[in-house]
């Protein structure tokens, strides 16, 4: 495989290697050209856009809740459920339970309970679910597929029994991310959306079936409703970052300000400590991006920092290069080990399978094409900035 030069935004860090991202002739991504837009905004517009629709989706007599609020218990969904409150609605908030749930993430999930809200958990069967994780780590590089999926039907499905039309999730990945156009700018979230955003890996659901023993009944929970029952109560999924601009730096200090617990130092992997505090496989998920793309959660942090002026492009790169990239070996306190117990793997079947995902064209190989690590087990990236 011939080497590649990896090419970075000249305005933030974010590679060419990363997936749907689009570079201008100027050599920016498309993550900033969105962010600049957003400055040209009419945001008291879309606020009112905003209230009209909760206003249309209000439950009149008072018989159901108003509206799903998606919760993981993190910095966003707190505030979106905060956002909520505050403008009068009664949500319902539901959770699909994380694949290792840290202790801090449950404080976390306590924590928006105590904010006022109605509160539901929905959890898979844990046994199958080991077996899925253990299935998209070793088929496409990802333990946490499942989470990426259930994380969306769970509430869509709830909404379709409970006979709740309104979800309001987050913000729309696609712009922070600098998706495609088209998508960056929707302000719905839908089933084409989830199968082509999701972070799905091209893998379906209907693909499990067979596998380890599983069957069509085991996977209730990872299907998304069908069109019928969805149009049958009208499900829309908004995001709220489309009506109210959305930073996760100030939704955490937001958050935190309503009982929220961030971490007390950095992150393993990343250089904030308030997001991915609630489930401990995390880490191994994130450094998948990095072996399939030379980037990873630094990278996104330093360059939503550098958009918004909080850190110079300079120091945003000397935090990537800093603490990025780096083999998994604990998260949280956690040793990896643990974590690969719970769905059976040894750390050299664990090693095998990240060099089976890693991307020889990014990284440093000796002269036969093999990886290069250092002491520590870390691979070496070819180039952290612009060769020019
Ligand atoms: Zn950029």
């Amino acid at each position: 495989m011939s080497k590649k030069e990896i090419k970075y935004c000249k305005k933030c860090v974010i590679p060419d290697t990363k997936p749907d991202i689009l570079f201008n002739n100027e050599g920016i991504c498309s993550a900033c050209v969105y962010y600049e837009e957003r400055s040209e905004m009419n945001w008291d517009k879309r606020k009112i856009e905003l209230m009209g629709l909760l206003n249309k989706y209000k439950s009149k007599d008072g018989s159901n809740h108003d509206c799903i609020i998606p919760v993981s218990g993190g910095k966003d969904s707190t505030f979106q459920t905060l956002k909520m409150l505050e403008f009068g609605m009664n949500p319902l908030c539901v959770t699909a339970t994380t694949d290792k749930l840290s202790d801090i993430g449950r404080r976390n999930i306590e924590n928006i309970k105590k904010l006022g809200v109605d509160y539901i958990e929905v959890s898979t069967n844990p046994i199958l679910r080991r077996k899925i994780n253990k299935f998209t780590l070793t088929m496409v590089g990802d333990i946490g597929w499942p989470e990426h999926l259930t994380i969306f039907t769970i509430p869509v499905r709830i909404a379709t029994q409970h006979k709740i039309p309104l979800i309001i999730w987050g913000e729309n990945t696609q712009n922070e991310n600098g998706g495609p156009a088209a998508d960056a700018k929707n302000n719905t979230l839908s089933r084409r959306w989830l199968e082509e955003f999701g972070g799905l890996n091209a893998l379906r659901v209907s693909d499990l079936i067979g596998q380890e023993g599983i069957q069509k009944r085991d996977l209730v929970l990872y299907t998304y409703p069908s069109n019928e029952e969805l149009d049958k109560i009208g499900v829309t999924g908004l995001f709220l970052g489309h009506y109210i601009p959305w930073d996760g730096h100030n939704n955490a200090l937001i958050a935190q300000a309503y009982g929220f617990e961030s971490y007390p130092t950095r992150v393993d992997g990343s250089i904030i400590n308030y997001e991915n505090l609630d489930n401990l496989q995390m880490r191994v998920h994130d450094y998948f991006k990095f072996l399939k793309f030379g980037y990873d959660r630094c990278t996104d942090w330093a360059s939503l920092h550098i958009r918004r002026n909080r850190l110079t492009r300079d120091e945003g790169l000397k935090l990537v290069k800093e603490y990025g990239g780096k083999f998994p070996s604990v998260y949280l306190k956690t040793p990896l080990k643990e974590v690969l117990d719970e769905i059976d793997v040894t750390i050299d079947e664990f090693i095998k399978i990240c060099d089976q995902f890693t991307n020889k064209s990014v990284f440093k190989c000796d002269t036969r094409g093999n990886l290069i690590k250092d002491k520590n087990g870390d691979l070496i990236k070819i180039n952290y900035d612009n060769l020019d």
